[in-house]
């Protein structure tokens, strides 16, 4: 098969060559977008990462591609619909790094109990003072998971290990696993009102976008913290901005912020012409930021050298198999 894969690294392609011999590879270390469909125009497979909009429209330019391997659990970037109607195979990397993420959303509640963010930035500057650093335990607080999957129930365990008590909020209840883990599933205006930091594990669906909007927000218990690992678009930028600006949130641990992808062009955005809602994203993006009481990493959640390791496997496995007639993880 000729497969196009963006969005890799050096090691990414190492690993993807040997895995995939046999097959023509091309590697492109940019995400696939309409500038570059045409390195993808005589590919019957293309592999991505999350920042490549596979959208209808660039569908359109490819006009032999039967499948699409996306490196990621997650697969908001890619129009289903529009592969169902050409019959295009699209496949996910189901579970990779729930243990990876989950210790991801542990490293922002601790930057922010602890403060590690404001002290390192202060250490930079010399500055040894500790007024204005103390932290809180995580001991006996709780902690409110939204989305026990995959993730949500690797985050509830490692909150075991703190002593945190647990409150969960998901459409599907798995009762054997609240009882071995010790968590209890509760309404969502009970979670947010009583949880001492909330995070976010839910994937990004119309159903679900700005799931935290000004009026959940506004519940959730005065001084509390919002973790989100999850999806940029769960978290309305302009409620989480007021909730911090209100008090209501003493802080936000960040790996994902809703328009994430026009961060990295906010020079673009503010010195050239781009559509009005890029370049409020980039201005509300830049607002966050620039919060003390908010710690972000870009998106990297996921980026731990096992995770990576097994997220190039099973791609290679699913394109294997997907070659050889018997497609696995398969989401449409
Ligand atoms: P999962 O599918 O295993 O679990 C999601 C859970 O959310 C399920 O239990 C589901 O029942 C629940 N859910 C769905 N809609 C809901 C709703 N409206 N209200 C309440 N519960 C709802 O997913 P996962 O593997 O645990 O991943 C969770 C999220 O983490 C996804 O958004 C994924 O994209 C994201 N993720 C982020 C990174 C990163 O690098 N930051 C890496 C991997 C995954």
């Amino acid at each position: 098969m000729r497969i196009a894969c963006f969005e890799t690294t050096p090691t990414d392609s190492d690993r993807l060559s040997v895995a995939l011999s046999g097959n023509d590879l091309r590697f492109f270390p940019e995400p696939l977008s309409e500038k570059n469909v045409e390195l993808a125009k005589d590919c019957e497979a293309i592999s991505v990462f999350i920042y490549s909009e596979v959208s209808a429209d660039l569908l359109s330019r490819l006009p032999v591609l039967r499948a699409v391997a996306t490196r990621s659990t997650g697969f908001d970037h890619i129009d289903l619909d529009a592969c169902r109607k050409r019959d295009i195979a699209v496949m996910n990397v189901p579970s990779y790094g729930e243990n990876t993420v989950a210790e991801h959303t542990f490293a922002l509640i601790l930057a922010l109990s602890r403060n590690v963010h404001k002290s390192y930035a202060r250490g930079r500057k010399g500055d040894y003072s500790i007024e204005g650093l103390m932290g809180f335990d995580l001991k006996d607080k709780t902690l409110g998971v939204i989305g026990t999957g995959h993730i949500g129930l690797h985050v509830i365990r490692i909150a075991k290990g703190f002593g945190m008590h647990v409150l969960a909020f998901d459409t599907h209840h798995d009762t054997f696993l609240s009882e071995i883990l010790h968590f209890r599933y509760a309404p969502l205006h009970e979670v947010l009102a009583e949880s001492d930091i909330v995070t976010l594990h839910i994937p990004l669906l119309e159903s679900t976008r700005h799931f935290m909007d000004r009026d959940k927000i506004s519940k959730m218990k005065q001084g509390s913290l919002l973790i989100n690992t999850s999806r940029g678009g769960i978290v309305d930028n302009r409620a989480l901005i007021e909730g911090l600006d209100r008090g209501i949130l003493a802080g936000a641990g960040l790996d994902v912020i809703e328009g994430e992808e026009h961060i990295r062009e906010e020079n673009q955005c503010l010195h050239r012409s781009c559509s009005a809602r890029k370049a409020e994203h980039a201005a509300e993006n830049r607002d966050l930021l620039h919060h003390d009481n908010v710690v972000f990493t870009p998106h990297i959640g996921f980026y731990s050298r096992e995770a990576i390791d097994r997220i190039l496997d099973t791609t290679a496995e699913n394109l294997n198999a997907f070659a050889d007639g018997n497609p696995t993880n398969t989401v449409r």
